[in-house]
C-alpha cells in the first residue's frame, strides 16, 4: 500500500530509468516523453554532464545556508543567467520552483513600490486564463476558476484581463490591430483600477498549459511594454514554462524584443535535475529595495548549490548542443506535422505555439469552434489513450468560460526526426481511436 496522494487515488506505473527522451516503467514499458514531464526536462533525462556536475557538487557541499554564506555554484549561475537574460537585467534571486518564483517577483514589485515611495500601488493585474503556480499569491492571479474559486475567501484575487484568444474570436492574429485590440484591455483595466493602484501586470509570453500555447498576435508585446511604461507599471514575465530555450530563444519575450522588469525562471531552468526557480529583475527595481533595508522575502532553500550547479551545467548543455537552434528547427517540423495531422483529423481545431511549445486543440465543430461536451473528458481520456501507446503528452481543459481540450506536445529540445517520426506516429494512431470513440 503507497502512503502517498497527489490530485486524486489513481496510481500511476512506477518510473524505472530514463534516458534522453525515454523513459521506462517497472515492467519496462518505453514511454516517449512527449511533453518534457511538464515541460521540464528540456534537455532530456540523465544527461551526463549535468550528473557528473553533481557529483562534483555533492562531493563539496550540498547546503550552505544563504544568510551565513554564498557559493560558487550560486555566483557562477547567476552570472550565467545575467548573460542569457536581456541587457539591463543583472541581479538574480533563487527559489526552488515556479509558483515560488512568482511569489518572489510579486514581492520585490511592491517592495520597490514602498521603497521609492509609491505604497498605493498593489494589485497585480494578470491575464485569464492563465496559470502561475498553486500557492496562495500566485493563485490570486492565476485565471483558471476551478483552481482559484475554492481558496477566494483566503485570497485577494487580482484583476484580470482576457489573454489573447484571436482563434476564437475570429480575429486574424497578424492583423497589428488584433494587437492592439486585446493590449487596449490592458489599457481599459488600468483605468477602471485606477493607475495609481497598479503595481504590476504579469503574463506568460506564449501561453503554457492554460490557454495551450497560445502565441500572442502581432504587435501585442510591445504595445503591453509601452502601457507598462506610461503608467509606471512593472511588467513580470513568467518563462516558467517558456524560458531556458523551450520556444526557441532562450526567454520566450526575445522573440518580440521587449525586456521585462523581472523575468520569472524555473521548469527548463535546471530541466529537472534539481528543484530550481529564480526571478532575474533590473538594478533599477532592486538597488531601491537593497538601499530602504533589503529585500524581506527568502527561503530556506535559496540558492542550494546543488540545484545551482545541476542549473549551471544545464545552461552550458544547452550551448554547447545548440538546444535554442534545435528548438527552433524541430519545433517548425513539429508545427507543420501537426498541420499534417490537422487536414486529416476533423477533430483538431486550431494548431499553435512556438518552437517546441506546441498544442492542438479539440473542437466538436470548427466553423463554430464549438467545443467537445465536457463530459467527454476529452483531454484525460485522449492524454491515456497516447499514454497506453507509450507517449506521453500534457492536456487541459481551459474553463474560463470557454470551454476547450487542448493538447500539449512539448518533446525535449534534443528531439530527432526520428523521434517525431514516432510522435507523429502515436498521435495519428491516437487520434483515430479517439474519434472512434467518441459518440456519434
Ligand atoms: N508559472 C507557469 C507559467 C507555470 O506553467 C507553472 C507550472 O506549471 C508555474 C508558474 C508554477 O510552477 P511550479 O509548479 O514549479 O510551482
Amino acid at each position: 500500500m503507497s502512503h502517498l496522494f497527489y490530485q486524486g487515488r489513481t496510481r500511476k506505473p512506477v518510473l524505472a530509468q530514463a534516458r534522453g527522451v525515454y523513459m521506462w516503467d517497472e515492467g519496462g514499458k518505453r514511454y516517449l516523453d512527449g511533453s518534457s514531464g511538464a515541460m521540464v526536462c528540456n534537455i532530456g533525462h540523465s544527461n551526463e554532464a549535468v550528473l557528473e556536475a553533481m557529483r562534483r557538487q555533492m562531493e563539496k557541499s550540498t547546503f550552505g545556508y544563504r544568510l551565513h554564506f554564498e557559493t560558487e555554484a550560486s555566483e557562477r549561475l547567476a552570472a550565467r543567467t545575467v548573460e542569457k537574460t536581456p541587457v539591463g537585467l543583472n541581479k538574480v534571486f533563487f527559489v526552488s520552483g515556479g509558483s515560488e518564483a512568482v511569489e518572489s517577483a510579486m514581492k520585490l514589485a511592491r517592495q520597490h513600490a514602498i521603497a521609492t515611495g509609491r505604497e498605493q500601488r498593489w494589485k497585480v493585474i494578470s491575464r485569464s486564463p492563465s496559470y502561475h503556480g498553486c500557492t496562495l499569491g500566485a493563485l490570486a492571479v492565476t485565471g483558471y476558476a476551478t483552481l482559484t474559486q475554492p481558496f477566494a475567501p483566503m485570497m485577494r484575487e487580482m484583476p484580470k484581463i482576457p489573454a489573447p484568444r484571436a482563434y476564437l474570436d475570429g480575429l486574424d492574429p497578424t492583423d497589428p490591430a488584433t494587437g492592439d485590440h486585446y493590449a487596449d484591455m490592458l489599457e481599459d483595466c488600468i483605468a477602471r483600477e485606477g493607475a495609481a493602484s497598479v503595481l504590476a501586470f504579469l503574463m506568460e509570453p506564449v501561453g503554457g498549459a492554460s490557454t495551450g500555447a497560445l502565441v500572442p498576435p502581432t504587435g501585442y508585446m510591445k504595445r503591453i511594454r509601452q502601457i507598462c511604461d506610461r503608467h509606471d507599471i512593472i511588467l513580470i514575465m513568467d518563462e516558467v514554462m517558456t524560458g531556458a530555450g523551450r520556444t526557441g530563444a532562450f526567454l520566450g519575450a526575445d522573440h518580440w524584443g521587449v525586456t521585462p522588469d523581472i523575468v520569472v525562471l524555473s521548469k527548463g531552468f535546471a530541466a529537472g535535475y534539481a528543484p530550481l526557480g529564480a526571478i532575474v529583475a533590473s538594478d533599477a527595481i532592486v538597488d531601491p529595495v537593497l538601499d530602504a533595508g533589503g529585500f524581506a522575502h527568502g527561503f530556506t532553500y535559496a540558492g542550494n548549490p546543488l540545484a545551482c550547479a545541476a542549473g549551471h551545467a544545464v545552461l552550458e548543455e544547452i550551448d554547447r548542443l545548440g538546444l535554442i537552434k534545435n528548438a527552433a528547427r524541430m519545433g517548425d517540423r513539429l508545427r507543420a506535422r501537426l498541420d499534417g495531422l490537422m487536414e486529416r483529423h476533423e477533430i483538431i481545431g486550431d494548431v499553435r505555439g512556438k518552437g517546441l511549445l506546441l498544442a492542438f486543440e479539440f473542437m466538436a465543430d470548427r466553423v463554430s469552434k464549438r467545443p467537445l461536451p465536457k463530459e467527454y473528458d476529452a483531454y484525460l481520456r485522449f492524454v491515456e489513450i497516447a499514454y497506453e501507446k507509450g507517449l506521453i503528452v500534457y492536456a487541459r481543459r481551459t474553463r474560463d468560460g470557454v470551454e476547450g481540450d487542448h493538447i500539449l506536445v512539448c518533446p525535449p529540445l534534443t528531439v530527432t526526426n526520428t523521434h517525431l517520426d514516432e510522435i507523429i506516429e502515436v498521435l495519428d494512431q491516437s487520434l483515430q481511436q479517439f474519434t472512434a470513440e467518441l459518440p456519434a
